[in-house]
């Protein structure tokens, strides 16, 4: 099995005689001559040859994440750095976001200003989390999503009577 691979979180922009890359992953942007750039293609499938032809540009791609080993598991990685941020922290951000029927009309605004609210369920889960949450001493605060949502909405309402 090839031990080198080409990252899934590189993304590249052609620029005439130059590339712009990135790695979603290592999050270094980095420029490339289109030679360099053409050599790394033509070898994805066989990355040990180009660590031979070309060794300083191995290396490079090697530390700027564009080439890794073949059998880590970035996804994972992933998973696991955010279980830590969430659960290493004492404290936990909860925003509530019961509806997207905003009652402004920002000329920018994109929303589909849908008139669906949260149901009875979702409100019940919620407050059981808040619940949990406050008896762990982990939240402080419960911001609401958007300050500008109606308040003529039992959701909304129901939730500032149970805090
Ligand atoms: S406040 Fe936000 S959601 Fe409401 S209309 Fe303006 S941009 Fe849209």
């Amino acid at each position: 099995m090839e031990p080198y691979r080409l990252s899934n979180y590189n993304q590249f922009l052609i620029k005439k005689d130059s590339v712009i890359g990135v790695n979603l992953h290592k999050q270094y942007l980095f420029s490339l001559d289109r030679e360099k750039f053409d050599l790394l293609k033509e070898n994805r499938s066989n990355l040990t040859a180009l660590k031979e032809k070309s060794p300083v540009l191995f290396s490079t791609m090697y530390k700027l994440g564009i080439i890794e080993d073949s059998e880590i598991d970035i996804p994972n990685i992933l998973i696991m750095r955010n279980r830590q941020q969430v659960f290493s922290n004492e404290s936990f951000r909860l925003i509530i976001n019961p509806t997207l029927n905003c009652n402004f009309s920002c000329w920018y605004c994109y929303e589909t200003h849908s008139k669906k609210y949260m149901s009875k369920e979702t409100v019940e889960s919620v407050i059981k989390f808040i619940e949990s949450l406050a008896t762990k001493n982990k939240i402080s605060t419960y911001p609401f999503f958007d300050r500008k949502i109606r308040l003529s909405d039992g959701v909304y309402l129901g939730l500032l009577r149970e805090f």
